[in-house]
């Protein structure tokens, strides 16, 4: 069932959202910078002052999961530095096209906990809904790099069997919009969703796991805010950083936002070599994230997708890392390590 999901260069130049028809100023922001990503390797070594030597790999990298960056995300790379903590989870590279034993197109097995298109139902008492099968930003790592999003795209009818088995489940309390990222979903249509969620009654709260509001703070709109305080669930947002430097004022704005709004705000990262796999790194972002109003939530070691085996920190290494961060931090910025292990009913602390 698992096939490659962004399999074409060219995927990454259309158009991700699906444009308010009137929006206001604000919304227009955000839609733009989501029409005017990077997406041509070519561009990016030219814009960071990058090697053109590495262009062949990015190019081929690049066909099979395509590139894609916002600017203001790209705004925040050290041009010149082709080590950049930032550079290295966006360039699509030759490491990803070797094949590497023990690693897989679906490391989670999330293609048998796919009850019906668009829900991956794993944990009890919350499910996940896969409402957007894009990214701003393409995650070089991403465990769902070779999810089969054409299957899960939620037509009309595909969206109401997804929610006629959310109201089936009597023992749910959450449901987590995901993706893709569904925060490139225009408001009007999250809006209705969140509408359709808080009709039904076991629910108690709404979380959205999303990298937008770091890749692309101008997606905070005030309309955003609207439907996501405004309805009876319990808004928790869970943000995907991985280095202090993604943060900058546009960020720690956007969350400030957030969190005025009654938004709770925790951060998920993953553990990936050459981006944040020191004790520094890792200390930094959590002091960022805290600065910003957001707790560090989990890290997460990183899921075996095919083509990500080169971000790999091993786990002697891992388990050291949080020791050093444990001895520096209150335990509050300390983040739990985590594995994702097919078929547990819940994530696994090493
Ligand atoms: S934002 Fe998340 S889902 Fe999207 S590519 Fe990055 S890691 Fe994957």
């Amino acid at each position: 069932m698992i096939q490659h999901a962004h399999t074409a260069r060219e995927m990454a130049a259309s158009e991700i959202v699906a444009r308010d028809s009137a929006p206001d100023r604000d919304s227009r922001r955000w839609q733009d910078e989501m029409a005017d990503l990077v997406t041509d390797p070519t561009e990016l070594l030219a814009l960071l002052g990058l090697d053109r030597a590495q262009l062949p790999a990015a190019l081929g990298a690049s066909d099979a999961f395509a590139l894609r960056i916002p600017r203001p995300f790209l705004s925040r790379i050290r041009p010149g530095d082709p080590r950049d903590p930032l550079l290295l989870q966006v360039l699509p590279g030759a490491p990803e096209l070797e094949v590497s034993p023990g690693y897989s197109a679906d490391p989670l097995a999330e293609g048998e906990a796919n009850p019906v298109p668009g829900v991956v139902h794993k944990y009890r008492g919350r499910l996940l809904l896969i409402a957007a099968g894009q990214c701003a930003v393409n995650c070089r790592y991403c465990f769902r790099r070779q999810f089969p999003y054409g299957d899960n795209h939620l037509n009309r009818a595909q969206l109401r069997a997804a929610l006629d088995y959310i109201r089936a489940q009597a023992d749910l309390r959450e449901v987590i919009l995901s993706g893709g990222d569904p925060l490139v979903l225009n408001d009007r249509q999250l809006a209705r969703l969140v509408d359709e969620l808080a009709a039904i009654p076991q629910l108690d709260k709404l979380r959205i796991h999303s990298r937008l509001p770091i890749v692309a703070p101008s997606r905070i709109t005030d309309t955003l805010l609207g439907w996501l305080t405004g309805s009876r669930l319990k808004p928790v947002l869970v943000l995907h950083c991985n280095h202090a430097n993604e943060i900058d004022s546009a960020v720690r704005a956007a969350l400030q936002k957030l969190r005025a709004a009654g938004v709770t705000l925790l951060n998920q990262a993953v553990l990936l070599k050459g981006v944040n796999d020191s004790a520094v790194a890792l200390e930094d972002l959590s002091e960022a994230l805290f600065d910003a109003g957001v707790l560090p939530y989990y890290l997460h070691q990183l899921d075996r997708v095919q083509g990500a085996a080169h971000f790999e920190v091993d786990d002697a290494w891992a388990l050291a890392l949080v020791e050093q961060i444990r001895q520096r931090l209150p335990g509050y910025l300390v983040p739990k390590l985590v594995r994702e292990i097919p078929g547990e009913r819940s994530k696994s602390p090493l």
